[in-house]
């Protein structure tokens, strides 16, 4: 295949297509595939970055995911659940500096029910213009809408494998289409989704990453989030390598080329395998950071993978260095709420 033709001149992506530009080696070529995504990111976003500011208010979970460090049979991590008032005290945070979407991130985590959730989304969207994300997990469709009418815009839900053999191998047996009808209905509902995958999970091949890239387009999504597998003490897979940052880059700019006008995170995950990780996700396409303003004593403790960056700093002092390392790259920082730009609202 000629590089030039399928960086240039193409509207749609085919699987071998997609499995070619991530299978490439060739330093000068992965430059090209690096710049056509900044090119066509910065067509459809400028040099807006967009923040989205991240509290992470449950690690409780019932789920058995094999990668996760919050997995239910992890007996050896400290469980918090942070109380509404300190919740809407970090919105109330993360407002004031200048961040207009916040994230609500939790396990899944029953005690945190529909009118408890359905509380803090209107307590928040009642004092502040911000969008919300939800990333609850995987939950009840009645709760789902009660949300969005609470005022909810968006859902992030990884799918973590498009392989249905995978996806039952690293969630328990699990089904992968059940997934996909959560997505799907969220989507139809009127969420703003979220979706994606951790590069180099156990068995996994670059045409299954291929596999998830389409998976995105075919579910539409809003953004599309492709960091690196990172082990974590504690669990089944914590012995397995990490995932590798030059192919998480390869995979957010394919991601770029295929799926266009998404959101695409620089993710905490690359920034914890690489000094320079949000740096590298911007060079190959990226377009959002997402800072965890999680207080202490808690930030410790939500322990998706083991070394993650900065929960032993203070979020504020991080938010600045962020601010700071975006701005060295010459990208100035969105004030807007970032929505999806595939739609005229947030619904
Ligand atoms: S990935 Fe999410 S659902 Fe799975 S164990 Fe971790 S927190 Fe729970």
């Amino acid at each position: 295949m000629n590089i030039k033709e399928i960086l240039y001149n193409k509207d749609s992506y085919s699987r071998e297509e997609i499995i070619f530009l991530l299978n490439l080696s060739d330093s000068v070529e992965i430059d090209k595939l690096f710049q056509r995504a900044k090119e066509i990111r910065d067509s459809y976003f400028g040099k807006e970055i967009h923040l989205r500011g991240v509290i992470e208010f449950s690690n409780y979970c019932t789920q058995h995911c094999l990668y996760c460090g919050l997995r239910e049979e992890n007996l050896i991590i400290p469980r918090y659940r942070m109380s509404a008032e300190e919740i809407l005290d970090t919105a109330k945070i993360i407002y004031n500096n200048g961040i207009r979407t916040i994230v609500l991130q939790s396990g899944e985590d029953s005690f945190f029910d529909t009118d408890l959730i359905s509380y803090l989304i209107y307590s928040i969207k009642r004092q502040y213009d911000v969008a919300i994300t939800l990333s609850l997990g995987q939950r009840g469709f009645d709760e789902y809408k009660t949300w969005k009418i609470a005022g909810a815009d968006r859902y992030l839900l990884k799918h973590e494998s498009a392989n249905p053999k995978l996806y039952s191998i690293y969630h328990k047996k699990a089904k992968l289409d059940e997934r996909i009808q959560h997505l799907k209905f969220l989507k139809r509902i009127g969420y703003q989704i979220a979706s994606g995958n951790m590069i180099g999970l156990p068995n996994q091949t670059v045409a299954d990453i291929a596999d998830d890239i389409l998976l995105c387009r075919e579910l539409d999504v809003d953004m599309a989030a492709f960091g690196p597998f990172i082990p974590s003490i504690n669990t089944p897979y914590q012995n397995m390598p990490a995932g590798d940052t030059l192919m998480t880059q390869k995979v957010m700019a394919v991601v770029r080329l295929v799926l266009k006008n998404v959101h695409i995170p620089a993710t905490t995950a690359l920034d914890s395998i690489d000094d320079f990780g949000r740096e590298k996700g911007l060079s190959a396409g990226a377009n959002v950071i997402m800072p965890n303003f999680t207080p202490a004593p808690y930030r410790e403790n939500y322990l998706i993978y083991t070394n993650k960056r900065g929960i032993n700093e203070d979020p504020l002092d991080i938010h600045s260095q962020i601010k700071s390392r975006i701005e060295a790259l010459g990208h100035n920082i969105s004030q807007s709420r970032g929505d999806s730009i595939k739609r005229s609202s947030s619904i």
